[in-house]
C-alpha cells in the first residue's frame, strides 16, 4: 500500500487509478456516419494527417462500433495494418517511447521523449515537413506537453520535465497548436512567461476554447486547459473545433502540412477499465477522424494515418448488443499490454501502410513519399 502511493504521488498521473464496477456500457446516443469515396491526385501526398488514439487496440475500435449501432467512421479505410509497439527496453511500452517511436521512427526507452536509447535527440516528421517548408500543427485532448504529443514537438530524455518539453515549443515553428497545459507555459521554476514570449513571436495566444473556435491567425497557440482537459462530457467538441481550426490555419500554405492529432483519453479511461468513458472518448476520436476525413475528401491531396501508440487495458468485450450499443467490457490490467495495434490509412500513398509493421516504419514510410 506504502508503495503504491509513493509510486502514484511520484506519477503524479491520476488518471491512471482503477474505478471498480464500470466495466458495462449501457448504450446511448449514436451518429450517422458518411461513406466517403477516396480520389486521390498524385501518388504522393501533400498533406499528412496522422491521428493517435492512445490506447486505443482492436476492441475499443469494436466498443465504439458497436456503441455507435454498427458503424464508424474508420469504415471508410480501406488500407489497413498492425503495428508493433515494443519499446528498446521494454516489451510494453509507454506512451513516450511510443510517440517517439511514431514521431521520430526510432525505438527508444520507456520514458524518452524525441530521443534515442543513448539520449540524443532524433529529428521528428515534423521538423522534417517544417524542413520542407510546410506548415506544421499539433492538437491534444491532453496536456500538449504530455508524452503524445510532446514527442512530435520536444527532444528531453524523461516525460515529466514538462517545463523543459514546454520551453521546447519556442524551439521550433510550429504553427499551430491546440490542447491543455498552460500552467507549464506560465506557472514556472524559472520565471519564464512562455505565453508572453510565444505572443512576441507572432502567436496568437488564446485561453478559450470559444476564441479557438473563431480564430483566422497566421500562428496560434491555444490552451484549452490549465492542466489537462476534463474528459469528453465536460470538454464537449473540443478536439473537432480544435481540428478545424488547425486544419483552416495550416490548409492556407501551398506547400501542404503535417498534423498530429491526438485523441489522448481512450487511454486513460482504459486505465481506468472504465467502458462508459473508453467509448465516449473512442466515439470523439471517430467523429473528428469524420471530419478529417470530409477535408481529405474535398483535398484529395491529403493522407490520413490512423493508428495507436499501444493497447491499454487488454481490454475485451464478453458481450453486447449492436441495436441498444450495449457492451460488457472486461479488463485484464489497469496498465498498458504488449498487444499489436491497427493502423488505417486514407488518401495518395495509402497502400504503404499494410501489413504487419514497426511502430517506427511508420515514420520511415512518411518520411519516404511526404
Ligand atoms: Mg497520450
Ligand atoms: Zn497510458
Amino acid at each position: 500500500m506504502f508503495l503504491l502511493s509513493v509510486n502514484c504521488l511520484k506519477a503524479q498521473e491520476n488518471y491512471k487509478q482503477i474505478t471498480e464496477g464500470k466495466e458495462v456500457y449501457a448504450g446511448g446516443d449514436s451518429y450517422d456516419v458518411k461513406l466517403f469515396k477516396a480520389k486521390t491526385k498524385g501518388k504522393k501526398p501533400k498533406n499528412v494527417v496522422l491521428m493517435i488514439g492512445d490506447g486505443m487496440g482492436v476492441s475499443h475500435i469494436f466498443a465504439g462500433l458497436t456503441a455507435n449501432k454498427g458503424h464508424l467512421y474508420l469504415e471508410n479505410f480501406k488500407n489497413i495494418g498492425f503495428i508493433k509497439t515494443h519499446s528498446a527496453n521494454n516489451y510494453i511500452t509507454d506512451s513516450a517511447a511510443g510517440g517517439t517511436a511514431l514521431s521520430c521512427g526510432v525505438k527508444t526507452y520507456n520514458g524518452a521523449i524525441g530521443m534515442n536509447i543513448d539520449t540524443v535527440s532524433v529529428v521528428n516528421i515534423r521538423e522534417i515537413a517544417e524542413e520542407k517548408g510546410k506548415s506544421t500543427g499539433v492538437v491534444s485532448t491532453s496536456s500538449i506537453t504530455h508524452a503524445t504529443p510532446a514527442s512530435f514537438i520536444a527532444h528531453q530524455p524523461e516525460r515529466t520535465m514538462y517545463e523543459a518539453i514546454a520551453a521546447d515549443f519556442l524551439k521550433t515553428d510550429i504553427d499551430v497548436f491546440i490542447g491543455g497545459g498552460l500552467k507549464h507555459f506560465t506557472q514556472r521554476a524559472d520565471n519564464r512567461n512562455l505565453a508572453e514570449e510565444l505572443e512576441k513571436r507572432g502567436y496568437f495566444v488564446e485561453k478559450d476554447i470559444n476564441s479557438i473556435r473563431d480564430i483566422d491567425a497566421e500562428k496560434l497557440a491555444g490552451f484549452t486547459a490549465y492542466e489537462h482537459n476534463g474528459n469528453c462530457s465536460e470538454r464537449k467538441d473540443m478536439l473537432q473545433i480544435s481540428t478545424s481550426t488547425a486544419l483552416n490555419i495550416l490548409d492556407k500554405n501551398k506547400k501542404g502540412f503535417f498534423l498530429m492529432i491526438e485523441g489522448s483519453q481512450i487511454d486513460w479511461a482504459s486505465h481506468q477499465n472504465n467502458t462508459q468513458y473508453l467509448v465516449s472518448e473512442m466515439l470523439d476520436f471517430d467523429k473528428t477522424i469524420g471530419l478529417v476525413l470530409d477535408f481529405a475528401f474535398r483535398n484529395k491531396e491529403t493522407l490520413i494515418i490512423v493508428t495507436a501508440d499501444h493497447e491499454t487495458g487488454g481490454f475485451a468485450i464478453n458481450g453486447g448488443d449492436v441495436a441498444t450499443g450495449r457492451i460488457e467490457g472486461a479488463f485484464i490490467t489497469g496498465n498498458h499490454t504488449a498487444l499489436m495495434v491497427p493502423v488505417f490509412a486514407f488518401g495518395p500513398g495509402a497502400e504503404n501502410f499494410s501489413g504487419i509493421m514497426e511502430n517506427t516504419d511508420i515514420t520511415q514510410k512518411l518520411i519516404d513519399i511526404f
